[in-house]
């Protein structure tokens, strides 16, 4: 998919790592522009963690570069460090520490002190909707409130990238929601890459996606364009009466008869008397209202009629097809 051709952020090129026989990346190449909220999509194990490692300056790459406004991150690897804020898969949080003392020791090693480190520690609490509980020891806080603190901690320095490993695991639906609107805020003022393997969690967060697949890059796109892809030609399913009439060979046999049907097949359901169809079409024509129809003309007690849009397994799949 394009890629615009602004003055990159971010260059990754050709990065590949390996772990002893495994080969965690086998050459990604991608870019990140200035201001965008960039997600990593994979399963587990697909390569994200690595090459936001390698991105950061954590772990070397064993081929491949990562230039970060122009600067060879492995050349400038202190300076490149400092433009970055990161919170790891696993937040490394000093649950001993009182919320306060973990900032500013944090602060203190990103170079802060004095009175920029009390007013940097003031804004990124405030934004992190941290105030109230600065005072409490880290261990604690709720799952909710320690990832507020290490996205402060990744902040406290007013990084220009800030870099976020699986920010939402381990919250509960409520502490996601407000996690990713956090983001997104976050995002409107700083170039920001975050990894999930979560479809929809990417697709409501971010500007662009880059799915990771075995280490390797296999979408590049616009939430958008991924959504067309999710939703380009998907089966539906036909849930049906059983009758005497209505049984799964009869109804087979005239699903397979019209013309707008490449493919049909009965599905297990597991309820007696009910009966399920999954259908595949020609062409781009939406079947459900062409199944509406069919089952009224056949007189078939129609249950349900749905799309089954493809999950963030079936569009690996589907994109590693292709
Ligand atoms: P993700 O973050 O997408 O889950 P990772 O980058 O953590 O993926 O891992 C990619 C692959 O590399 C996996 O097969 C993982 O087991 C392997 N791996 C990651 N870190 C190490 C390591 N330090 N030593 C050996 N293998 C590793
Ligand atoms: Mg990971």
């Amino acid at each position: 998919m394009a890629e615009t051709t602004a003055t990159a952020m971010i260059e990754v090129d050709g990065l590949a790592k390996r772990y002893g026989d495994i080969e965690a990346l086998q050459g990604i190449s991608f870019k990140v522009n200035k201001g965008e909220i960039v997600g990593f999509l994979g399963p587990n194990g697909a390569g994200k963690s690595t090459c936001l490692k390698i991105m950061t300056c954590f772990i070397p790459p064993s081929a491949g570069k990562v230039r970060i406004g122009g600067k060879d991150v492995q050349e400038h690897s202190r300076e490149v460090r400092h433009k970055f804020g990161y919170l790891p898969e696993s937040a490394p949080l000093y649950t001993d520490m009182i919320a306060y003392d973990y900032l500013k020791y944090i602060g203190q090693l990103r170079g802060l002190s004095g009175k920029k480190l009390a007013e940097r520690l003031e804004l990124v609490a405030s934004k992190c909707g941290i105030s109230n509980v600065l005072g409490q020891i880290v261990g604690t806080l709720s799952k909710g409130y320690r990832q507020r603190v290490c996205l402060a901690q990744a902040l406290i320095h007013d990084p220009e990238i800030l870099v976020l490993d699986e920010p939402t695991v381990g919250l509960d639906p409520n502490q996601v929601v407000e996690i990713r609107s956090l983001i997104k805020e976050l995002g409107s003022e700083r170039t920001v890459i975050l990894s999930s393997h979560i479809l929809p969690e990417v697709l409501a967060t971010c500007d662009r996606v880059i799915i990771i697949h075995r280490g390797r890059l296999v979408a590049n796109g616009t939430p958008e364009q991924l959504q067309r892809e999710q939703m380009s030609n998907p089966p539906v399913v036909l849930r049906l009466q059983a009758s005497e009439t209505v049984t799964e060979a009869k109804v087979l046999e005239v699903l397979r008869a019209q013309e707008w049907v490449e493919a049909a097949r009965a599905r297990p359901v597991g309820i007696p008397g009910e009966l399920e169809f999954e259908l595949r079409g020609k062409g781009e024509a939406d079947l459900r209202s062409l199944a509406v129809t069919l089952a009224s003309a056949q007189k078939w007690a129609l249950l349900e009629v749905r799309r089954e849009l493809l999950d963030l397994e079936g569009l690996f799949r589907k994109l590693t097809q292709e």
